[in-house]
């Protein structure tokens, strides 16, 4: 993949620390499990209990976020690079960036993050937008 630069890695990071910020790793464990134990008292099934256990690690292994908490992320990031005087357009430019890369199936770790964060064209819509405001000023 075409590299990114110190601005795009900043991007990136400051989305991650989003995710950190809001919680969202044990939030979407809750959520799994909420599921679970649904299905268990709903099908009176005792064994289904079980599967709240299951949907932890499972979770943990195959860990993506919802579309919800990656917008959430996304303006956690697009805050903090501005209050660093970075444009969030630096987030757009490294969101195509890694999904050229992951188009071409080639580069592993792109495609590790793609699953675990989906890239949508609403997002980067919303970069651009966020960092036109920011570029007026
Ligand atoms: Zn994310």
């Amino acid at each position: 993949m075409r590299e990114l630069d110190d601005d795009e890695v900043l991007a990136v990071l400051a989305h991650e620390t989003g995710h950190q910020h809001h919680r969202h790793v044990m939030r979407s464990v809750l959520q799994g499990s909420a599921v679970a134990l649904a299905a268990a008292l709903v099908t009176g099934d005792v064994g289904s209990a079980g599967a709240v256990a299951i949907a932890v690690p499972t979770f943990l292994l195959d860990q993506h976020y919802s579309r919800a908490f990656e917008a959430q992320a996304d303006e956690f990031a697009f805050d903090s690079l501005e209050r660093a005087g970075v444009s969030p357009r630096r987030l757009a430019d490294a969101m195509r960036k890694i999904d050229a890369a992951g188009a071409k199936r080639r580069d592993g770790q792109a495609l590790g993050y793609l699953q675990s964060h989906p890239s949508s064209a609403a997002r980067i819509a919303r970069a651009i937008e966020r960092a036109e405001a920011f570029e007026r000023n």
